[in-house]
């Protein structure tokens, strides 16, 4: 029995009861070769826990940017766990986002979730028109939950995948992807792994839902359902990153970002028990890949939340500029200018993503797919431009500086204090306390986040041109120049291609 589903459900309001209500669970977590005994007071995993519970101490210092009336309890709720039905809503997504990537130079962990949600509420709408099931009741009384508890759900789709030339029914081992292993009356029994899944043991519920496109002899991977974190079966092996270990060296210098960080681990299912209830998919394999192509045109615009990450390193390379007292140079504006250009042309395509969401047949809107694919792949490379400058204004310090022991020490301390100053206005400690923190985000732990979660987080690169190549309306684009070209002429009232579809209808807002 899961420790969550025993409990009351008492509503979450703030990120100390956050962090609370994560204490004693009984969580099979891996880290070093040995068992943790409790998460939340690990060194290693509290900055994590930290992060997450920002996204509700934001919800209670602006309600309005962080927090929505629930329409299915009427109370307010994060707005990681809202359904959105307008524009509107996905934009204020991409506000939230920004504004905890500043507030916490990180990974907060949520948006997984939350697009899983939005993602689902559609697909088990169209899935019951299709196939006459219950799945979108079902997912609403789930939802219904969340809402009341104002829990945090992740989402679980990436499977380890095996051979990547094959499909899930024909890898030598079956469990490469996540499947039911077993029916019964109750519900289904579920075995596999997913890979590098984002604040999984900082969630109270887990979705799992399929990693991509499947055929019909790969029904039993076409599993998508909810289950507590805790639930008996389920083993997580915390994954490292760079320069972690810091954060269990005492001090708080050398880390960087002492109070914030990210969480990937492996999660493992060993006949995990999903009831009927909390099943809204089951063998219908021919929605697994609109399911991933919402998510993933969710999530790809998510990655708003680097602008807010990158608003922090491009102050904190102004900062050590300042420091080191080259303001004054030309080259050293211009760098700041070129680093404030690339982390806007981030926000910009996310944000017009969002503002050009449009209705899905449930009401649940989406987000346009073309600008979230945009967005996205500028994330796999902007955020190592801007990374580079932040490290070509720090200087090599960056990358040499002596401990925070060192710096505390007796005898060599006052050495350090005296030749690492730079301009008087400022403490040693103060300098190195900012290259600190820019070495942390382009070499150490939340470069993990800024950096090669960039890359690879919502589908690497070539994923997202795969999509701009599918939508790309090339036919329309060669009419419009053979018209120019006066090698063929207009439609008799005017229009280029009569029925235009896809990304063209929604900029014409044709749909
Ligand atoms: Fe959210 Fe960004 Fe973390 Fe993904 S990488 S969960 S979008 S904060
Ligand atoms: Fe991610």
């Amino acid at each position: 029995m899961s420790t969550i589903e025993g409990t009351d459900l008492r509503k979450i309001t703030d990120g100390r009861q956050y962090i609370d209500s994560l204490r004693g669970r009984k969580l099979k977590v891996f880290l070093f070769g040995e068992m943790v005994e409790e998460p939340v007071d690990h060194p290693m995993i509290r900055p994590s826990i930290n992060a997450l519970a920002a996204t509700y101490d934001l919800a209670v210092e602006q309600p309005e940017l962080a927090s929505v009336v629930s329409p299915f309890t009427g109370e307010r709720i994060s707005r990681f766990l809202h359904v959105c039905t307008s524009a509107d809503d996905l934009v204020m997504q991409n506000k939230m986002q920004r504004k905890l990537g500043q507030k916490t130079g990180t990974c907060f962990q949520r948006c997984v979730g939350m697009d899983a949600f939005n993602a689902l509420y559609s697909v088990t709408f169209e899935m019951d028109e299709q196939y006459a099931s219950a799945y979108h009741r079902r997912f609403k009384d789930f939802l219904t939950l969340m809402h009341r508890g104002n829990f945090v759900v992740g989402g679980a789709m990436t499977d380890v995948k095996g051979d990547r030339g094959l499909p899930p029914h024909l890898q030598q081992d079956p469990d490469l992807f996540v499947r039911v292993v077993e029916r019964t009356a109750a519900g289904v029994y579920i075995s596999g792994a997913k890979a590098h899944q984002t604040g999984c043991i900082n969630s109270h519920y887990m979705v799992v839902m399929p990693t991509m496109r499947l055929g019909n002899r790969d029904k039993d991977y076409a599993i998508v359902g909810a289950v507590p974190v805790d639930a008996p079966g389920i083993t997580y092996i915390y994954g490292r990153q760079s320069c972690d270990t810091r954060s269990m060296e005492g001090g708080d210098i050398d880390v960087g970002n002492a109070r914030y960080g990210g969480q990937e681990a492996m999660v493992i299912f060993d006949r995990v028990f999903i009831p009927s209830k909390y099943i809204f998919m089951d063998g219908e394999y021919d929605f697994a890949a609109m399911l991933v192509e919402r998510f993933t045109t969710y999530h790809r615009r998510s990655y708003v939340c680097k602008s807010g990450v990158g608003d922090v390193l491009i102050g904190a390379a102004a900062a050590v500029a300042e420091m080191n007292g080259v303001t004054k140079a030309s080259h050293i504006k211009d760098k700041l200018i070129q680093m404030t250009h690339l982390n806007e042309t981030i926000y910009g395509t996310g944000i017009a993503s969002s503002y050009q969401g449009y209705p899905t047949k449930s009401g649940c809107y989406l987000c346009d797919e073309m600008l979230s694919n945009v967005c996205k792949h500028h994330v796999t490379k902007m955020p190592y431009d801007i990374g580079r400058f932040a490290q070509d204004l720090a200087g090599g310090l960056v990358a040499t500086m002596p401990s925070e022991k060192d710096l505390n020490h007796p005898e060599i301390g006052a050495l350090l204090q005296k030749y690492l100053r730079g301009k008087a206005d400022f403490t040693t400690e103060e300098r190195v306390r900012m290259l600190r923190l820019i070495e942390n985000m382009t070499l150490g732990r939340n470069a993990v986040g800024y950096l090669t979660e960039s890359m690879h987080g919502a589908g690497s690169p070539q994923a997202q041109r795969i999509q701009i190549g599918r939508m790309m309306q090339l036919e329309y684009k060669k009419r419009l120049a053979r018209i120019l070209a006066g090698i063929e002429t207009e439609n008799e009232n005017g229009t280029v291609i009569e029925e235009l579809t896809g990304y063209f209808a929604r900029v014409f807002k044709l749909v």
